[in-house]
């Protein structure tokens, strides 16, 4: 693992020294427990602390409330109501196939990758890309609470974890095949900074799940105040010309798509004990996606580099 890792300060190399990698550039000690690679420390970060801070006590609040996903939760506190009304598939098709399958058809085939699956969270992603043939995963999150449940689903596969800054990449240039992000650069502090990171240490970028600043229900969202925040943080949404503006001048060939995937969980979970709302709801969803199909919502975006 120690062999593919560089210095998040000053990208040299890490040389063990008992039980730390130590820097052969700028000397910084970085320590493994449990499993994980810490690479990341309060004192590399300036103005955006504050927002990751609050972003990690969100996360671990988040990691401990729940069994393991929000929508996993949800469902299990109104079992019956989605047996009866078959929700389950639908808002997993919804939120989960749709934006993946939307990928792969993006993509082609991942089999063989080595990967970098940033901000893995609990690892559903990650397991997907399993599924898909990818050779190797490393997974990077600022959250050690995530982190475990990710090391926990995926026991014995060839992954392996890092904690990390997605703004500052531990990563020598073209080191993956694929970096990969499900639902996670809105919720970054400079998520343009992250994304210029992605594109030093990745061949191709993957972003699935990325809510654009374009969809008509976003704007109507922002403007009622709602679906623009993130345990108490803004997220930072991109519009589909940007992204396409973004990795063409880093010379990259780019495939966008956008869907109509809109499940948000944050109203969703406001009405959860209310099941006649939730039935309304669900028929109001699958109408909506069919007429609103078109308009866009959600970013799927393939960036391969020439
Ligand atoms: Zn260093």
């Amino acid at each position: 693992m120690v062999k593919t890792v560089i210095c998040p300060l000053c990208r040299s190399n890490l040389k063990k020294e008992k039980k730390y990698f130590v820097c052969e550039g700028c000397a910084e000690k970085y320590e493994a427990r449990q499993g994980r690679l810490i690479l990341w420390k309060e004192k590399f970060e300036d103005e955006g602390l504050s927002a990751i801070k609050k972003d990690l006590a969100f996360t671990k609040a988040y990691a401990e409330a729940l069994s393991s996903t929000p929508e996993e939760k949800i469902f299990s506190e109104n079992e019956e109501f989605f047996e009866r009304e078959r929700g389950r598939s639908l808002a997993a098709k919804m939120v989960d196939e749709k934006a993946l399958n939307t990928f792969i058809n993006l993509s082609g085939s991942l089999r063989g990758f080595r990967v970098l699956d940033v901000g893995i969270g609990g690892g559903k992603e990650a397991q997907w890309l399993f599924e898909k043939g990818v050779l190797e995963i490393v997974g990077v999150d600022i959250s050690e609470e995530l982190l475990s449940r990710a090391q926990e689903r995926l026991k014995g596969k060839n992954i392996s974890f890092i904690v990390a800054n997605a703004e500052r990449l531990p990563f020598p240039d073209k080191s993956f095949d694929l970096v990969f992000f499900m639902g996670a650069l809105h919720h970054f502090y400079d998520p343009q900074k992250a994304l210029k990171e992605a594109c030093r240490v990745g061949k191709r970028v993957g972003l699935v799940g990325e809510p654009s600043s374009m969809g008509p229900l976003k704007i109507f969202l922002d403007l009622i105040g709602w679906g623009t925040e993130y345990g108490g943080l803004k997220t930072k949404r991109f519009s589909p010309q940007k992204i396409e503006q973004f990795f063409k001048e880093r010379n990259f060939n780019v495939l966008t798509k956008t869907n109509f995937i809109w499940f948000p969980f944050s109203l969703f979970s406001r009405f959860k004990n209310n099941l006649a709302f939730l039935t309304t709801y669900f028929n109001f969803l699958k109408i909506l996606d069919k007429i609103m199909g078109m308009l866009g919502h959600n970013l799927t975006v393939y960036a391969f580099s020439k």
